[in-house]
């Protein structure tokens, strides 16, 4: 407990009156903190807090990497800039490695009677403030703006994944197009484009870049640390990462696998709006980004761009899982949460222009290259919509081909009255594309109309950007045959199961017909495929595994 004594030696409080600061130290939270420990971490709802001893180090991610900013003394407030603002916390704060260190914690409704109760205790809380805001100021102009630099083409394929990657894992980059900007290449690649490229902190210049070396430069974990786990998770979707989430924070020794970027389907949309908590609606990347922080600090380890090729059962009942490249590692419990892929769309051409101005599916960063353009998307779903909307912020013209009636039936209503606002969105019912044309790139798409009642018609569009989601597909060939599946791929588990092996037990809810493998989330037979319930899935798998554990006695 903190004595009005002792607050009395810090400069805030010595300019109160006595009975005032034996209010305020009745009312602090005493903290003591470990060395290195956290104190708050950036985003964290703010608390006002007066370090009483020792010191504190500021902790800011800039550009995706977690830097010492600067460092608080004995004495010293902070805390107040955030919250004066309204705004979560600016940066992370933990106890120096060198020692321990106490605060008192104030929440925003003390700091606010403290402002009130003293001119002097204002004066100095304000005037800290605007120095305080002076310093973002600054820091503002001297930040780098970027950690990599990408040189590629617009229908270059690997500078799309590359782009899509960085963007879902909220590492901000800076993109030359060599066919409009030849004259910002940089010097590493003696002025002339010879393929896509990639520089990282100015200074490291990956030739020929894939993914994986784009994200081993940056020092994103590509590899296992580890040989043995409690459970594996293969995917980074919503349910991949809610298992993560919950089984870290359970004690569990979890490893995720992601084959490109954390965040699954839902990293690619442009606005979830039907999350709860989220009131106005949440960027799939920010949702994306925060899940996969949560998951890092409860210690899920995520290795990303490897994808899990193959799982067997061992011996003694664990299983060996095997990622690309051979490299193996065990699990008590292998989670799988591989979610769907786009289902192709069979028209002539098509396939030819794929990654040449068709695309399936529509991340948030082919907005820059669809501004002032013609844009044609082929489907009615939710994810269409959004789609739509997104782009029409962009493009000149976005028309959405539906072969059905209209997007009553298939979108959400919400999404429909957006769309009605929009005036260069223009849904075209009963309509399918038939036909894809261009030159090295595509340029025209040829549709055909067939209303119920009345001559079926074909036309074409002038077209720079075809984004196609019409529905998905659940991708599970790699996994054994033993596995039971519904006719579409999805797996089967608890009482969907046609036939269990274990005379002593029943299946648990989420575990497939191979004991000790579970699945969560759109890649399961029947669920509900939503962002929401895959998150529930992924954390209810957790509490499965726990009971499978214990009645395994591993
Ligand atoms: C554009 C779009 C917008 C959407 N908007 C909404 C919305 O507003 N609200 C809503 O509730 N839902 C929305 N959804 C649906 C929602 O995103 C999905 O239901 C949800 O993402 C499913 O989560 P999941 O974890 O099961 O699978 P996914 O999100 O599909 O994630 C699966 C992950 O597994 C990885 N993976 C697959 N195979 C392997 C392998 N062998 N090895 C390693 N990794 C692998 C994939 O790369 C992927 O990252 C939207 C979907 C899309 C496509």
């Amino acid at each position: 407990m903190i004595s009005p004594t002792e607050l009395q030696a810090i400069p805030i409080f010595a300019c109160l009156e006595e009975t005032e600061r034996q209010r305020f130290a009745a009312r602090a939270a005493d903290v003591r903190l470990q060395p290195g420990e956290w104190l708050i971490r950036e985003g964290e709802v703010a608390s006002f807090f007066v370090l009483l001893e020792g010191a504190v180090v500021v902790v800011k991610e800039i550009l995706g990497r977690t830097q010492d900013v600067f460092e608080y003394n004995a004495g010293e407030f902070f805390g107040e800039v955030p919250i004066l603002l309204g705004a979560p916390s600016f940066a992370g704060v933990r106890a120096n490695d060198d020692g321990k260190a106490r605060v008192a914690r104030f929440d925003a409704q003390q700091l606010l009677e403290m402002v009130q109760s003293s001119a002097a205790c204002s004066a100095l809380i304000l005037q800290t403030m605007t120095d305080r805001l002076m310093r973002v100021q600054r820091f503002a102009k001297e930040v780098p703006t970027s950690r990599v630099l990408l040189i590629g083409t617009r229908y270059d394929n690997d500078c799309r994944e590359i782009r899509q990657f960085l963007s879902a894992n909220r590492i901000p980059y800076e993109w030359i197009d060599a066919d409009k900007d030849a004259s910002r290449m940089p010097v590493c690649m003696n002025g002339e484009y010879d393929g896509p490229a990639v520089v990282v902190d100015n200074h490291y210049c990956v030739e020929t870049p894939t993914v994986r070396s784009v994200a081993e430069a940056l020092g994103i974990r590509t590899q296992p640390r580890f040989e043995d786990y409690d459970v594996v998770v293969v995917g980074a979707g919503p349910a991949g990462r809610a298992a993560g989430v919950y089984g870290a924070s359970e004690g569990l020794k979890v490893l995720i696998v992601e084959r490109s970027a954390a965040g699954g389907q839902a990293g690619t949309s442009s606005r979830i709006e039907n999350y709860l908590g989220f009131p106005n609606g949440i960027s799939g990347e920010d949702l994306s980004q925060r899940a996969l922080q949560q998951a890092g600090r409860f210690g899920a380890e995520i290795a990303m761009t490897r994808c899990v090729e193959h799982i067997e059962r061992l011996g003694d009942g664990r299983y060996c899982v095997e990622l690309d490249g051979g490299q193996r590692v065990s699990a008590c419990v292998v989670l799988i949460a591989t979610g769907v892929e786009w289902r192709m769309l069979d028209a002539e051409g098509v396939g030819r222009f794929q990654g040449r101005g068709v695309l399936y599916g529509a991340s948030r960063n082919e907005a820059s290259n669809v501004v002032g353009k013609r844009v044609v998307i082929v489907g009615g779903g939710n994810s269409a919509g959004q789609a739509a909307v997104f782009f029409a912020n962009y493009a000149a013209k976005v028309v959405v081909l539906v072969r059905g009636k209209g997007l009553e039936l298939t979108m959400s209503s919400y999404l429909i009255d957006q769309i009605a606002t929009k005036k260069n969105i223009y849904v075209v019912p009963y309509t399918e594309v038939v036909k894809a044309e261009g030159e090295d790139h595509l340029e025209r798409v040829t549709v055909r109309t067939r209303p119920p009642e009345g001559e079926e018609t074909m036309g074409t569009y002038d077209v720079d950007a075809l984004f196609i989601m019409i529905g998905a597909k659940a991708s599970t060939a790699w996994l054994p045959e033993s596995l039971q599946r519904d006719s579409g791929g999805y797996l089967c588990t608890g009482r969907d199961l046609e036939g269990w092996g274990l005379q002593d037990r029943a299946p648990f809810p989420l575990e497939t017909n191979l004991p000790g493998v579970f699945c969560a989330g759109d890649v399961r037979h029947d669920s509900i495929k939503r962002v929401s319930s895959g998150v529930g899935e992924g954390s209810m798998a957790i509490a499965f595994v726990h009971q499978y554990l214990a009645l395994n006695n591993f």
